[in-house]
């Protein structure tokens, strides 16, 4: 009898979400949103600066009734980082991780929008530079507020737990290592799912993109020290040039990808900085050179680190480079993320969520792409944690049909014309990601 009792109060707690109920609670928030939006684009903050940006998403999240807590991070060099952990606890279930990113680029922004951004600040080597929310980070942040605003509102309708996270730095790919590193999971719980978006620059607004798998490519980061026997210009024969040796490992690791790596596995080598020499009659001891890898497979990508390696040696061994002199090859951990692996279990549920609120037609299939990201750090080791990163789309769709009609791109993400249309964008990204939570969060 008792257990009778008990399972008929659950139901009672636990209201199914009917007909338009979730548009009737996302609408009236619009106004507002957009214009957080605006005033969230004026005053973007470059990342490991997010001061103000995280302090206003925690007051706002704590008024939606969240607890929250600041200053959650740290870096490798002890620096405190601005991430925010907001969590609501709604009875017994799951615990769903929402995440979105807070920093803006060191782009002057061009788009002559009328909230368009005309802040300065000091960037990463000392020197002047504009500053602008030129990866639509500040769509992200007003989507969240608006999903938290909506499932606040809609407790009735979910159990279990929310964490929403606000993550500083993933422009420069340290904020969610940061805020793992403080003990994230173990301090605030662990998820059973992380779902997050990106604004997506190709996409029309009102439309999101859905891919199953891999979604953005690991990226590594290597410093590669080519070291010689420096000398007088005018004696090659008594040095070991490395400047001869990095051009020939230049042209040499173009066939990496190109002989050694299976066609089928994307994969991209870059040289990126080559640094040496201090005048043109010395030879000097040592070039530098900074590149990145990107693939999708973890072995595609420690197969290219151990061809970058082998090749270095073999280029120093034919140009008669001592043993000594040996080439070094540092992967730096820090500044390297994995792939982004949309879970394609979490995929296929969520594809008919979307469908279902902003119908099946503005639900597209976009091919995946080699840029980096490190939201797929939540999903922990081996994609221990199932993710789900949704593309959402930004641009007015008269400029997606004019670019395809015309040929020519539209502003890409970074770009300083990059320009979301607001409100469209806003909606559909408020209305998607409550929906997916009230899916992920059923018990
Ligand atoms: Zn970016
Ligand atoms: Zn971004």
């Amino acid at each position: 009898m008792r257990l009778v009792v008990l399972v008929l109060g659950a139901c009672l707690l636990f209201v199914p979400l009917r007909g338009q109920n979730l548009e009737a609670v996302v609408r009236p928030q619009i106004a507002g949103l957009v214009a957080t939006y605006e005033d969230l684009h004026r005053h973007p903050e470059l990342s490991h600066h997010e001061e103000k940006t995280s302090a206003f998403l925690a007051g706002e999240l704590r008024r939606a009734g969240y607890e929250v807590t600041e200053h959650v991070g740290k870096y490798p060099d002890g620096g405190a980082a601005y991430g925010i952990v907001a969590v609501m606890h709604n009875g017994s279930g799951p615990t769903l991780l929402i995440r979105t990113d807070m920093d803006a680029l060191p782009v002057t922004e061009k788009t002559g929008l009328p909230y368009a951004s005309t802040v300065r600040a000091v960037g990463e080597h000392g020197q002047e530079v504009g500053v602008m929310h030129a990866c639509g980070h500040d769509i992200h942040m007003t989507v969240m507020l608006g999903v938290a605003r909506s499932l606040a509102q809609l407790k009735n309708n979910w159990h279990g737990t929310l964490l929403l996270i606000g993550q500083p730095a993933e422009e420069r790919i340290d904020g969610a290592r940061a805020m793992l590193a403080d003990h994230l999971y173990e301090r605030f719980g662990r998820p059973n799912y992380a779902i997050a978006l990106h604004d997506d620059s190709e996409l029309a607004a009102g439309t999101v993109g859905v891919v199953s798998g891999p979604l953005l490519a690991s990226s590594t980061s290597v410093d590669v020290l080519i070291r010689g026997v420096g000398g007088h210009g005018a004696h090659p024969d008594a040095t070991k040039d490395p400047i001869v040796a990095a051009a020939q490992y230049i042209l040499a690791i173009q066939t990496i990808v190109s002989r050694q790596n299976s066609p089928l596995d994307p994969a991209v080598v870059t040289v990126g900085d080559i640094h040496g020499g201090s005048k043109r009659n010395i030879i000097p001891d040592e070039v530098k050179l900074e590149l990145t890898v990107r693939a999708y497979s973890e072995q595609v990508r420690e197969n290219i680190l151990s061809d970058l390696s082998r090749t270095a040696r073999g280029i120093a061994l034919a140009a008669g480079i001592p043993e000594e002199r040996s080439p070094i090859v540092k992967v730096i951990d820090g500044e390297s993320v994995p792939a982004t692996y949309n879970d394609p279990v979490l995929a296929a549920r969520l594809r008919p969520v979307f469908a279902r609120w902003i119908g099946q037609e503005n639900v597209l299939s976009p091919r995946p792409g080699m840029g980096s990201e490190d939201f797929g750090l939540f999903g922990l080791d081996n994609h221990e944690i199932p993710i789900f990163m949704l593309r959402l789309g930004a641009v007015a769709p008269e400029k997606v049909a004019e670019s395809r009609r015309t040929g020519r791109p539209l502003p890409s993400l970074h770009s300083s014309l990059f320009a979301p249309l607001p409100e469209p964008t806003i909606r559909t990204g408020v209305l998607t990601m409550t929906a997916a939570a009230l899916n992920l969060l059923h018990p």
